[in-house]
């Protein structure tokens, strides 16, 4: 017999009504109306601070990083597929799914907000406020060569206020000294500290701490 499939009894998608002879099928649906089970969120919102531009995620303020950006989002998506990735010039999540015959690409749109505001510590840096002061005194090539690891290492924790050219060394002014004593750790560089009471916030004692680095 020479008949080829008539629509009659071709699969037709309950949703769009297309034929099977025109769209890929899987089970009852056409690609593009197959009830895939994956759950995503209406939208991601962060805080980015249009100073620094970190954003707040996870409960704190991190330098704006895309590949944890697109992890969090992941993290907010569910259903049947093996592997997703985030587009961030499209806004929307790449599901693969892989059922019936072949791999799939599922496009979801995922608005990304970044709402702008000012960050604590930029609102402190505006205000003139710094806890930490590190004096490096001495050799001045040691001194350079340090304040420019100090720097880089410092302003992924905190902001630098300024630095200052003194005869007798360097003066850099930091945010946070809790920072200043993470980058010295790691660095295994020894300090001499000493403390400043400076005032009083919300029933908070407040210190200025100078780091002292003999190089
Ligand atoms: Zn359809
Ligand atoms: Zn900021």
């Amino acid at each position: 017999m020479a008949s080829t499939k008539s629509l009659s009894s071709a699969l037709l998608c309950p949703k769009c009504g297309r034929s099977e002879e025109v769209v890929e099928f899987l089970d009852a649906f056409c690609v593009d109306c197959y009830p895939y089970k994956i759950e995503t969120p209406l939208k991601i919102d962060f805080e980015q601070c249009k100073r620094c531009e970190r954003i707040f995620l996870q409960g704190k303020w991190m330098p704006y990083n895309e590949s944890k950006i697109k992890k969090y989002i992941l993290t907010k998506c569910d259903g049947e597929y093996s592997h997703a990735e985030y587009n961030f010039e499209k806004k929307a999540m790449n599901f693969t799914i892989t059922k019936g015959r072949e791999a799939k690409l599922i496009e979801r749109p995922i608005p990304l907000d970044l709402r702008p505001t000012i960050c604590p510590e930029c609102s402190r840096m505006s205000g003139g406020y710094y806890e930490g002061i590190i004096q490096l005194r001495g050799n001045a090539r040691k001194i350079e060569k340090l304040s420019e690891l100090l720097i880089e290492k410092l302003s992924k924790r905190t902001f630098i206020a300024k630095s200052e050219e003194k005869e007798e060394g360097l003066d850099i002014y930091v945010g946070k000294s809790r920072a200043v004593v993470e980058v010295m750790v790691m660095l295994k560089e020894k300090t001499f500290i000493t403390k400043k009471l400076i005032g009083r916030s919300q029933g908070k004692r407040l210190y200025r701490t100078t780091f002292l680095l003999r190089l």
